[in-house]
């Protein structure tokens, strides 16, 4: 899968520099980002998910490295292919890798300062390669930054597969004081607590929301093979003028079904006496 997106992103640059006869890799943002590389390197790796989930991968280390390698080797396929066209289209055919080395010091790169376009440099000369080695940084960032954002979906390592997320929510408390006070009610075992989290009354937002208010996001995950249950508390605490996030306010717990089963509070037997419990209607 990660093939077929490296394939894809490939096809799409080379797309770009036929239509507009201009590189997309030679795009910088706030002049040293190498924001079009950046984008190739995060393409490329989006077929990382869908591989991982069909191929049963853990998100770990090992798919970093495969993310960041393929688009590695997708770029020099890329630089190879733009090289090579260029030589093939040039009738004194100096040959791929001086066509490659030409590209990168003779092509106009595009700088952008935030908003404001600072133009082209034209030529660069000797500076190409350094803004080659920025390139190839780019890619890896680019790849990195997408395998940081998988390892955010939660994922049940015993399983080897992705959770889903099964209940969302979002409670809002009027000052910080009446989010403790809720607090200190909910009891300590985590499928008591979630259960309890979950039964709160959830409103869209706060028709006057107090000056410190709280906002606190629940995510219930499970896992769709052991049934796992994750439960994410992420708090968010108005400070004056903004929302902040303090990390030791978030709590994350898990239990499994069995554990909540095994504990349940056996129902009061109900329609009379022996226990029964004859149904009175
Ligand atoms: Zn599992």
């Amino acid at each position: 899968m990660i093939g077929l997106s490296q394939l894809i992103t490939i096809l799409l640059y080379l797309a770009v520099i036929f239509l507009f006869r201009f590189d997309p890799t030679n795009f910088f943002a706030m002049v040293l980002l190498p924001f079009g590389a950046l984008i190739f390197g995060c393409l490329g790796s989006l077929g990382a998910l869908p591989g991982a989930k069909i191929a049963q991968y853990p998100v770990d280390a090992r798919l970093r490295n495969i993310m960041i390698g393929t688009s590695m080797t997708a770029f020099v396929v890329y630089l190879l292919i733009v090289a090579a066209v260029i030589n093939w289209a040039d009738s004194s055919h100096p040959g791929v890798i001086t066509s490659l080395v030409q590209l990168q010091t003779q092509t106009e790169f595009a700088f952008s300062k935030g908003t404001h376009e600072i133009g082209n440099l034209g030529e660069v000369g000797a500076w190409g390669f350094l803004l080659l080695a920025l390139k190839f940084a780019g890619v890896a960032g680019g790849s990195w930054a997408y395998y940081s954002s998988l390892r955010l979906i939660p994922y049940c390592s015993s399983c080897r597969v992705f959770n889903r997320t099964r209940e969302k929510g979002t409670l809002y408390f009027h000052t910080f004081d009446a989010w403790v006070a809720e607090m200190k009610k909910v009891p300590t075992e985590p499928w008591r607590r979630a259960a309890h989290m979950l039964s709160l009354p959830r409103q869209k937002a706060l028709s006057i929301p107090g000056k410190n208010y709280v906002l606190v996001r629940l995510y219930r995950h499970e896992c769709p093979r052991c049934h796992e249950q994750h439960m994410r508390e992420q708090v968010q605490v108005h400070n004056g003028s903004q929302l902040v996030a303090p990390k030791e306010l978030a709590s994350a717990y898990s239990w499994l079904p069995s554990q909540a089963q095994s504990k349940k509070v056996t129902p009061e037997p109900q329609g009379g006496v022996g226990g029964f419990g004859r149904k009175v209607i």
